[in-house]
């Protein structure tokens, strides 16, 4: 019979120290975590970026990844979008009681494969065991580096005439649980991937100046060009003929009547830098494993005078029949939970 976690897996005696060592340390144990003192000693920079992302999407595994290996490359991009490079990881574990053993194991391999592939280190972690039916939670914290005399990107930098680009296709995470959940017959592979590589050939290009990067997360395209917009006081517009969407993930959503600029994709950013170097950077970004679907789908068309300005930070979007239509942030829930 499978082996499942028990309440006594968290009881902080034997059985414990038996699951740390033979689940965790044997994914991903390095010369910090396996220390095994209270806290991780490691080195930073005088200026570090700092994040934390919880996670509790089902099913636990779907076609393209699972909940491993998206707590990782959560919390990596969030470093990475910010210019950071991202380093150490910490990775809090809530076990229901009744998950089984295997289950654990391959998620936790599936975290060692991801943060080696995005060059991090979960150098220290926590494992609780609560009642339930065989669920499973995890939290990731992560901090990254700054190189001396990096920019930090961020909305405040964006400017009128800004290029928008967006690095592949969207809402494919988002179809990917939900055709698993509605066990639909076709399987679509979630894009769930650590943007590391492409952020760093960005910040790393001395003729390119990146105003600001977001990861496009659970509320999908619209949701996080808006809140660009909005904290930066300008008008973005885009064009939905130049939205990058795959086939299958066009079919599907129109099947259920999904607007795929509100579908979580969690493999994919926004770029916003100068018009004049989104060719360059273009290129850059098609040369990397997650980028070669990288398009210019819009630009800033202007930033307001201030909060007086009616149109003060808004997303516009023009139809590919010409007509032009504000989106807004998602409201409610993106159905189901998708990280
Ligand atoms: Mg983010």
């Amino acid at each position: 019979m499978e082996e499942k976690i028990i309440m006594a897996h968290g009881s902080g005696g034997k059985l414990t120290s038996e699951l740390i060592r033979e689940v965790f340390s044997e994914a991903y144990g390095n010369d910090t975590l396996s220390e095994m003192e209270d806290a991780a000693v490691v080195k930073v920079s005088e200026k570090i970026a700092y994040t934390t992302d919880s996670f509790v999407v089902r099913p636990l595994q779907y076609p393209g990844g699972d909940i491993g290996r998206l707590a990782v490359c959560g919390t990596v991009n969030d470093l990475c979008v910010r210019g950071a490079v991202p380093k150490y990881l910490s990775a809090g574990f809530i076990i229901e009681e009744g998950l089984e053993l295997g289950l654990l194991k391959s998620i936790a391999k599936s975290m060692a494969e991801t943060a080696a592939e995005a060059g991090v280190r979960i150098v220290t972690g926590d494992t609780k065991v609560i009642e339930g039916n065989g669920g499973l939670y995890i939290n990731t914290s992560g901090i990254g580096i700054y190189p001396e005399n990096r920019r930090v990107p961020g909305t405040k930098n964006i400017e009128e005439g800004d290029a928008v680009i967006v690095t592949g296709t969207l809402g494919d995470h988002h179809a990917s649980i939900l055709s698993e959940r509605l066990e639909s017959v076709g399987k679509i592979a979630s894009d769930t991937a650590p943007l590391c590589e492409v952020t760093e050939k960005l910040m790393n290009d001395e003729s390119i100046t990146v105003h600001a990067m977001r990861d496009i997360t659970r509320g999908g395209l619209a949701t996080v060009l808006s809140e660009m917009a909005e904290s930066s006081g300008c008008e973005i517009e885009i064009k939905e003929g130049k939205l990058p969407v795959n086939k299958t993930v066009k079919a599907f959503a129109g099947m259920l009547g999904l607007d795929v600029l509100y579908m979580g994709t969690e493999g994919k950013m926004v770029v916003i830098l100068p018009k004049a170097q989104a060719e360059r950077a273009l290129g850059i970004i098609r040369s990397c494993k997650y980028g070669e679907n990288a398009v210019v789908i819009g630009e800033v068309i202007k930033k307001s005078g201030g909060e007086d300005s009616a149109n003060a930070g808004r997303l516009l979007l023009e139809t590919s029949l010409g007509a032009k239509r504000v989106l807004t942030q998602m409201v409610g829930e993106g159905l189901p939970r998708i990280c």
